[in-house]
């Protein structure tokens, strides 16, 4: 459970899961193919990038659960509260597509589809 905890916080840092050191990121949204001192490969399949997708979605559709609580139990126009409810997902969406990634290259490492070549 704690090497979980670790790799997730690890990977929510933008490192790679193996050394936890090397910066996943070349750019604000370039992943590097590998990991700068380690060389493990990030992403070695082209359609990895997907789980990423899915948790940012996820995340994304429980803020817009929390928008429609919202709508049930405050006063908030509903103009207003549609409109920051799209801009808020819109923003988290961007911002938190690295995080994304990197969290789902965790769990490609921690079930060993990520591993160190020989
Ligand atoms: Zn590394």
């Amino acid at each position: 459970m704690w090497r979980v905890l670790r790799i997730f916080c690890v990977t929510m840092l933008l490192r790679c899961p193996a050394c936890q050191r090397g910066q996943m990121f070349r750019t604000l949204f370039q992943m590097n193919v590998r990991c700068p001192v380690c060389g493990v490969v990030f992403e070695r399949d082209a359609g990895e990038v997907t789980g990423a997708m899915a948790i940012n979605t996820a995340l994304m559709c429980l803020l817009a659960i929390v928008g429609a609580v919202l709508a049930i139990i405050t006063d908030i126009p509903t103009g207003w509260l549609i409109g920051g409810t799209a801009s808020v997902m819109i923003l988290f969406g961007v911002f938190f597509y690295r995080h994304a990634r990197a969290v789902w290259v965790g769990v490609l490492f921690l079930t060993g589809a990520i591993f160190e070549d020989v």
